[in-house]
């Protein structure tokens, strides 16, 4: 039963969807086919870096629609050339290959991971990866992936990701075998609750692959693209990793990813790693505006800003509800409830009226927030107090004051 005005059961149903159907969207501002306008800090999933229907977005796309949208990924194209130039040139990294999905980008980067272990590591193939990591839903990255379950749930799947303990270097140092041949993660946990690498454990992660001569794989598609405040989160820990993978804000909405790489380590020949829409110019034309929007002076330091102010106001939300408190690295946050409320606060918030609040919960225990990078300090004060609405609305009751 739907009281959507369009017919849902042509699609697959792979998830609970909430009863509005979304038709447009402007910043921070997302409305339904009802007129209900929401305060999104969904974006897309950490997706809409620039918010909803930036007019760079926009321009980019209606003036590559004209110029040429495929050329074919056997032939060069400007757009995806400039792109590869800006991320090199403001990373560690030398090449790059791109990709629709974040998914793609991970496959690449185990690909590639796997070729160099062939080349340069007589043949080892095996990848340490983390408990509660994320790396997608291909059968490979599902593997990697340290959902519980997910390694087997379309078995037979792909061998080969041994599980250690994030923020626990001795589970790493006891997995590492002569078959190993790098380490994958996160710099910060994602759809695991935002949970950051800690700084020593970093050290000590670069410090052991070194010491094995293994690779070092950092997943930044959560992570990256400003999202943690410096460009690139490998930036902020001042570790430098062999492989990147960037996805979701780096298309700012559109399907965009990428795999990066050392020189050292680039060695696909040809025929070992393509893809029909891979590279398109109609999708790196976005990902050049929205790199240029990163870049831009003040930018980067409104994220740094702006996420600080989030996280003292989520500290004080915290000690005003008696909730445990809060965590994240910049403008990628998540709110640590007292119980297991996250699924009833989404609900509540979302349907809130005059205007609702959309917000994530990656645990029943944890709200996460990944608002727009350019939302501005009042949309953040704006969202707490929708927030408080909806902790009412459940029942959460203010602690008193400690005298
Ligand atoms: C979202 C995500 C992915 C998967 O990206 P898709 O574009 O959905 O394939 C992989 N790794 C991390 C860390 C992510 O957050």
């Amino acid at each position: 039963m739907t009281t959507t005005p369009h017919a849902t059961q042509s699609l697959m149903d792979i998830t609970t969807r909430p009863d509005a159907v979304f038709v447009r969207g402007e910043g921070s501002w997302l409305s339904d086919h009802r007129g209900h306008r929401h305060l999104d800090f969904v974006q897309g999933w950490a997706v809409n870096t620039l918010g909803h229907c930036p007019p760079e977005i926009a321009r980019a796309l209606a003036a590559q629609s004209a110029r040429l949208i495929t050329p074919s990924p056997a032939y060069y194209n400007e757009p995806s050339l400039q792109l590869a130039g800006l991320l090199t040139r403001h990373s560690c990294f030398d090449r790059v290959f791109f990709c629709n999905s974040g998914g793609e980008a991970n496959e690449g980067a185990i690909k590639l991971a796997r070729k160099w272990g062939r080349v340069h590591k007589s043949g080892a193939y095996k990848i340490i990866t983390f408990e509660n990591g994320f790396h997608g839903r291909t059968l490979a990255t599902m593997s990697a992936s340290g959902k519980p379950g997910w390694g087997t749930m379309f078995a037979p799947q792909v061998p080969g990701f041994a599980k250690a303990q994030l923020n626990d270097i001795d589970s790493v140092a006891a997995l590492i075998d002569d078959d190993t041949v790098a380490v994958m993660l996160e710099p910060v946990q994602g759809e695991g609750g935002v949970v950051p690498a800690s700084p020593d454990f970093m050290r000590a992660l670069h410090a052991l692959v070194r010491q094995h001569g293994l690779l070092l794989v950092f997943d930044e598609i959560q992570t990256g693209m400003g999202r943690c405040g410096p460009l690139f989160a490998y930036q902020h820990y001042g570790v430098e990793p062999d492989i990147m993978t960037l996805g979701k804000g780096i298309g700012g909405g559109v399907p965009l990813a990428a795999l990066l790489a050392k020189e050292a380590v680039s060695c696909f020949e040809h025929g070992e790693q393509g893809g029909t829409f891979n590279g398109n110019p109609l999708m790196t034309a976005v990902g050049v505006a929205v790199m240029q929007a990163l870049l831009a002076p003040g930018f980067l330091e409104h994220v740094r800003a702006a996420g600080e102010h989030l996280s003292r106001r989520l500290t004080t939300l915290a000690a005003e509800f008696g909730m445990k408190g809060e965590r994240g690295l910049g403008l990628l946050r998540a709110l640590m409830l007292a119980g297991d409320d996250g699924p009833r606060i989404v609900e509540a918030a979302r349907t809130l009226q005059p205007v609702g609040l959309l917000i994530n919960a990656p645990r029943p225990d944890l709200l996460r927030f990944m608002p727009a990078l350019n939302v501005s300090l009042a949309e953040i004060d704006q969202m707490i107090d929708l927030l408080r609405q909806a902790l009412k609305a459940i029942g959460a009751q203010p602690q008193p004051k400690a005298a």
